[in-house]
């Protein structure tokens, strides 16, 4: 931690929150100390936001991480800013139960469902093709109606394509809203993809992904080492422009001024917090839709066996549609088949078998009425914990991200964090360096092909900029891309608008 006197020309930087974005964008400005002073401000007691690990209730002394859980191989910068402070993920097949009875299916077996299906698999791999190559018009309609469209049927929707899309986004029962764009992504882009597609089985057998090591540790670990100030406890209670500086309040009304200020909390806290947003910054950042998700981390297997087809040393992954309405889903895991550190935890009868620690997750709690929550043994709970999450409807392509390259700086303030583009902690870590790499801070992994690759994306679709100026390719696209989304952005205004008119839900 620096406590060396400022220098009266640095800049002084505020890094609001200490999730992924945060740590991420105070790594890549801490490495020019003779250019920034940087303060990170975060309202909890430790780093990492979402990405947090718990000491769970019951026997034993047993921590677990309970919110982020892993990710791909192609998350080349957060293996990246891992690696150089000697941590690692550790490698997992991912295997997935899907549904219960004859909805039943896994991506290692061959159920009657996938037997029954086979036609419509085959088919989707044309529907997935399409959609990519029209990605900026599918971007904007939801996967529902465009499956629709495609003749696909609602078997093969709600128990196939919903699931899918829900697991790796977490986006539970807005997941028929979702922008069909972003489901396509999941097969098929080469950066974010989770699954390769399969014509017989939808799904390859077992792809491999990471498990996180312990987060708040790993999160610990960084930002000790970081050259910047930091404040855990110290939540940001009002952030006011003025006359090219920032001031900024904490809870207990305590106030600094600095000369750039990176907001990485989120959405709505910005709009909490900011003294007289732009009406730009009202629109854009009110229009990205939060929900309340809980998970109960608890050992009730009778529970998991009700719902869920359980092969207990095997799934790391379970997810259940409503039988009273199948669009609805709830998804659980097994951690202990996850969670390195708990693979070898043995259970506590005497008997040599796995504890099976699993975490259910209830989302959205307007629906509140469908979950199945209070099933759960309350003898068994281990965890409860609320979050509050963003959803990827197609609302939040036309309306929310589009126009944060435009809010980008203005009045020496700056955006950062996951819900700028897609719930991921990837897109969080690059959306840190991105902020830090507008104030002057190098982009830190240029040699990573992968990692420099999605930063450049994410630097053009969030910032409207090319990583290299001058004139190249990226520039050119830099340029074009804001008439274009414009453009396809009212389009998409005006369909929908039809469709209103026309008595259609949108
Ligand atoms: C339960 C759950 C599981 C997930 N699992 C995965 C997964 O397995 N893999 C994956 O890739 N992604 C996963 N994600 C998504 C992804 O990890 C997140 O999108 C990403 O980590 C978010 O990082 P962030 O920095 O944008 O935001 P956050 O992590 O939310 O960080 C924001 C920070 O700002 C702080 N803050 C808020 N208000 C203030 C204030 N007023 N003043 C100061 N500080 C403030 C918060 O305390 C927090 O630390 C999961 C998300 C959740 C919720």
């Amino acid at each position: 931690m620096k406590t060396s006197l400022t220098s009266p020309k640095k800049k002084q930087v505020l890094i609001i929150g200490a999730g992924a974005a945060g740590t991420a964008a105070a790594y890549s400005l801490s490495k020019m100390d003779d250019k920034f002073d940087v303060q990170v401000w975060e309202a909890a007691p430790q780093a990492g936001g979402v990405a947090t690990s718990e000491k769970i209730d019951g026997p034993g002394d047993l921590v677990i991480n309970d919110g982020v859980q892993g990710g791909c191989p192609t998350y080349r910068n957060t293996l990246n800013l891992m690696s150089e402070f000697g941590l690692s993920g550790s490698p997992v097949h991912m295997k997935i139960s899907f549904g219960k009875g004859p909805t039943a299916w896994t991506n290692y077996t061959r159920t009657q469902l996938v037997k029954t299906l086979a036609p419509e698999i085959k088919r989707f791999g044309r529907t997935l093709r399409i959609i990519n190559k029209l990605e900026f018009f599918f971007l904007f309609i939801p996967i529902s109606k465009v499956l629709k469209w495609f003749g696909h049927s609602e078997e093969f929707c709600n128990q196939m394509v919903f699931p899918l899309t829900a697991l790796f986004f977490g986006t539970g029962n807005q997941t028929p809203h979702v922008s069909a764009a972003i489901m396509a992504r999941v097969f098929l882009d080469d950066d974010l993809r989770l699954f390769d597609y399969d014509p017989e089985c939808l799904l390859s057998q077992s792809p491999e992904m990471f498990a996180f090591p312990r987060l708040h540790d790993m999160y610990a670990t960084i930002i000790r080492q970081l050259n910047v100030q930091f404040f855990p406890n110290r939540a940001v209670a009002s952030v006011t422009r003025r006359e090219g500086k920032v001031v900024v309040v904490d809870e207990k009304g305590k106030g600094m001024t600095f000369d750039e200020v990176i907001f990485t909390c989120n959405a709505e806290t910005v709009l909490k917090v900011l003294h007289e947003p732009s009406c730009l910054e009202r629109r854009a950042l009110g229009s990205v839709r939060y929900y309340n998700d809980v998970t109960i981390t608890h050992e009730d297997e009778e529970y998991m066996e009700r719902h869920y087809e359980l092969h207990k040393d095997i799934d790391q992954y379970f997810i259940r549609t409503d039988p009273s309405d199948p669009s609805k889903l709830e998804m659980s895991f097994n951690l202990s088949n996850y969670q390195p550190g708990l693979k070898s935890v043995k259970a506590e009868d005497g008997d040599s078998h796995q504890r099976n620690i699993y975490q259910t997750i209830f989302l959205d709690d307007a629906t509140k009425d469908i979950w199945t929550k209070d099933e759960i043994d309350p003898s068994k709970i281990r965890l409860v914990r609320w979050w509050r999450q963003f959803s990827h409807t197609w609302r939040h392509f036309a309306f929310s991200m589009p126009f944060m390259r435009y809010l980008q700086g203005k009045g020496h303030v700056w955006y950062a964090g996951s819900y700028t583009l897609i719930n991921t902690h990837e897109v969080a870590i690059v959306s840190g360096f991105a902020a830090a790499n507008r104030l002057g801070a190098p982009y830190p992994f240029p040699d990573d092909q992968l990692a420099s690759d999605q930063f450049d994306q994410y630097l053009l679709l969030v910032h409207g900029r090319a990583r290299h100026r001058g004139c190249n390719c990226a520039t050119l696209k830099s340029f074009l891309l804001a008439p274009l989304w414009a453009i396809l952005t009212g389009l998409a205004l005006f369909i929908h608008f039809i469709m209103r008119c026309m008595g259609k839900d949108v």
